[in-house]
Parts: structure tokens; sequence; C-alpha cells
């Protein structure tokens, strides 16, 4: 195994109101970058039509989710109006172990909620939109919907870009490729942080080793 294979993974938590790239950016991270996988949330409510099991959510029944949270099996969970939703924690950990990253497309809850769960392992980073005209044209972007429905989620986008403070990088999006290189940039920094390369107490304790 080569050193750099040694390193502990990272939980990339990215944020953004709705309308500013996330899902995009997510997307791209994880198609060019075998090194992370999206983190996939178990959730009790029902699988709308295009959804499908392991690849949204794992969708479970309500007793399942709280024999799981009764067990300490989610790193983070929450409920979300009438249902429950959760990270469950074995798959992250094995990632992390295995130097592998974890990507999770949370609000700003979730995030927080990471964060107290495993603060040294989160990086997290805000996507903000280009301008509000460019989010609100964004939100406005389905003509069926009606203007009080615009304005709620023009309210919601508010109150998540209210939390920008708390995260270790903010971005705006002007142009996704852009974006996608500044986060590949941010990955492999913290990457190679200290506290991630387990390899180093090793190495460095053979390089003042007498005659090593
Ligand atoms: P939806 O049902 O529309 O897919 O998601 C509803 C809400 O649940 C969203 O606000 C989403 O951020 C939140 N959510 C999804 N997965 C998780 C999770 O694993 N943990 C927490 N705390 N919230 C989640």
């Amino acid at each position: 195994m080569s050193s750099d294979e040694q390193r502990r993974g990272l939980m990339l938590a990215l944020s953004s109101p709705s309308g500013a790239g996330k899902s995009t950016l997510a997307k791209m991270l994880v198609q060019r970058d075998a090194a992370i996988a999206l983190s996939i949330s178990a959730t009790t409510r029902a699988p709308r039509p295009a959804e499908r099991e392991g690849r949204e959510y794992h969708f479970m029944a309500r007793e399942e989710f709280e024999a799981m949270a009764s067990r300490g099996e989610f790193l983070e969970w929450a409920l979300v109006f009438d249902n429950f939703y959760g990270t469950p924690r074995a798959p992250v950990e094995a990632a992390l172990a295995a130097g592998r990253d974890v990507l999770f497309d949370v609000d700003w809850q979730g995030a927080r909620a990471l964060r107290a769960a495993a603060p040294s392992d989160v990086v997290g980073v805000f996507i903000l939109p280009p301008s509000h005209g460019e989010l609100e044209r964004r939100l406005r972007a389905r003509a069926e919907d009606s203007e009080e429905v615009i304005q709620r989620r023009m309210a919601r986008s508010a109150g998540e870009i209210a939390h920008w403070e708390e995260y270790d990088y903010v971005l705006v999006n002007r142009d996704v490729e852009a974006t996608h290189a500044a986060l590949v940039a941010i990955l492999a920094a913290e990457r190679l942080k200290r506290g991630r390369q387990s390899w180093l107490p090793a190495f460095v304790e053979g390089l003042l080793k007498d005659g090593g």
C-alpha cells in the first residue's frame, strides 16, 4: 500500500439554498472522482414515483428506523414534517477508515448535526447563487408554480443563506465548471491535512531513527 492510501477519509457537507446548483455540483464531484461517494440517507417517507431504493434513499418502516436509532446506528437523524430521516453510520465509518470520502447533500441543520457527530471529519462548503436576481430566476424556472409557492421558496432560501458563516468554505457559483474546480482544490488540500495522514507518525519516526 502506498503512503497516500493510508489517509483517513473526510466528510464533505455541501449546503446551499435550492436553485444555487448544489445537486449539479454534487453529481459532478461523484462522477469525476472515484474516491468520493454520496451518502444515502434512510427515511420513513414513501418513495416518489421516480425514486429507487438505495439510490435516493433507503426507504424503511418506522419500526425499523426507530430500532436502528435506538441502537445508535445513525450518525444523526431528524424528524422532518411527519417523517424520519437519518444518516446510517456504518457505511460512513467504513469509507473513512478505508481512505475514501463521503459527500453529504444536506441543509444547514443536517450539516450542523454532522459537525456535532464528527467534528474532525467534516469539511463544510456552502454554495451561494451569483445574485438575488439569478436566485429568483432559478426559483421561478417552473412556470406553473404560483406566486405564493415562489415566495415561500424565496423565504426558505433566505433562511438557508443565513447560516453561511457556519461553513469552512463559501463558494459563489457563477460558473459551474469553475465552482467544481474550486471544490476539487478544497478536497485536494483537505485530504492532505496532517490529521488525515494516518501514515505520518510512523514515517516521521522512521526518519528520526538512528541508521534509518
Ligand atoms: P425530501 O423528503 O424532500 O427528500 O427531504 C425532506 C427533507 O429531509 C430535506 O430538507 C432534507 O434536507 C432532509 N433530509 C434528507 N436526508 C436527511 C438526513 O439524512 N438527515 C437529516 N437530518 N435530514 C435529511
